[in-house]
């Protein structure tokens, strides 16, 4: 259900309808819109009764929601989310195409340095660089951990960079949110939901990588595990699926944007990299992504991939980086985007 308040609703009459659904035992989420506010209920198994809601104060109508996925439901917002980052010029969703680049892992502070001064040179306003690696074999690299969270502080501090890491269970969820400026659920814990529901809890943005076998109801549903806990800044991420296709290493599904892009307001990247595995293919469908209409690329980036401790072979070289920089800058204007080269970052948020 959608409690949809006037245009004119004041904040007393929108906390006294929150109030109202809390009492009834069901949980309220406003979103402030820039028209007006709608109240999202969940928590409720069958109807709510509409019509005591409909008498209070403020209200214009009541609605059901008929899809599975309510809060990321453009029937609930029909506005396109965009997400901030306080202090700095930086948004993800909107006019600006968001860059995320860096290695696949933290693998020494010189490694994700080198990197990270790389990156940002070309433009980039966001960092990658996994700490806590869900790998196929409990015999590779497993990251870094804590140290590796320290060092991407340390390159935000640095560089301006905001840091986007992934969490693989409650524990490490817990240092991402308090070192990180958005925290990352992989396509394997897509379908985690305790995980979903914790970072739901947390106070970071949230980017939810499609499973490896996901539908695309599939993915806004993971995306509604965090919405439905009250963290209502999600950004999903297509990163390719498993085809019977085999000159990748998945299959880039390039056609997921427009699909949800018609029905959520959430914020979508693509990842060319574990999208395509292959270094020689990521340039391309970073240009792809960008013309289908993402809100921005998240791709992986290392100086000396030959040695990388995971993801080598899809990894660019910094210097192909910058090309995908250029190039994505021309192709943004055709689909009414823009790039932004570099942050821009007020001292306090340093
Ligand atoms: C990653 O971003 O390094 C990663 C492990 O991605 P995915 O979860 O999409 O495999
Ligand atoms: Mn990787």
């Amino acid at each position: 259900m959608l409690v949809v308040m006037k245009a004119q609703a004041t904040t007393e009459e929108i906390a006294a309808v929150c109030k109202h659904i809390e009492q009834l035992g069901f949980r309220p989420h406003p979103l402030p819109g820039a028209q007006r506010t709608a109240i999202g209920i969940t928590g409720n198994q069958g109807e709510v009764d509409r019509g005591n809601i409909e008498c209070l104060s403020g209200v214009a109508e009541v609605i059901r929601v008929s899809k599975p996925y309510k809060l990321a439901s453009r029937d609930v917002k029909d506005e396109n989310t965009v997400i901030q980052f306080p202090g700095t010029d930086a948004v993800i969703g909107g006019a600006n195409l968001a860059v995320v680049a860096g290695p696949c892992s933290i693998e020494s502070r010189e490694q994700a340095f080198a990197i990270a001064e790389q990156v940002a040179a070309s433009g980039a306003q966001f960092f990658r660089g996994g700490a806590f690696k869900p790998r196929t074999s409990p015999y590779a690299f497993q990251g870094m951990g804590l140290e590796a969270l320290k060092i991407m502080a340390d390159i935000r501090a640095a560089f301006g960079l905001r840091i986007i890491t992934e969490a693989i269970d409650n524990e490490s969820l817990e240092m991402v949110e308090a070192y990180a400026d958005v925290i990352q659920i992989g396509a394997r814990n897509m379908q985690n939901y305790s995980l979903l529901k914790r970072a739901g809890r947390a106070r970071k943005p949230v980017l939810v990588k499609r499973g490896l076998s996901a539908t695309l109801d599939e993915l806004l549903m993971a995306a509604e595990y965090v919405l439905s806990e009250g963290n209502y800044q999600v950004i999903l991420c297509e990163r390719g699926v498993r085809t019977f296709a085999d000159h990748t290493r998945n299959t880039l599904d390039l056609s997921i944007v427009p699909a949800v892009q018609r029905l959520s307001h959430l914020p979508i990247l693509v990842d060319p990299s574990h999208g395509t595995g292959k270094r020689d293919k990521v340039l391309q469908l970073a240009r792809a992504a960008v013309a289908v209409g993402a809100d921005g690329i998240m791709v992986e980036v290392h100086h000396q991939p030959d040695i990388a401790l995971s993801d080598g072979p899809q990894s660019i070289y910094p210097e192909q980086f910058s090309l995908m920089m250029d190039e994505i800058e021309q192709i943004a204007p055709i689909v009414h985007r823009r790039l932004p080269r570099g942050i821009q970052v007020t001292a306090a948020a340093l």
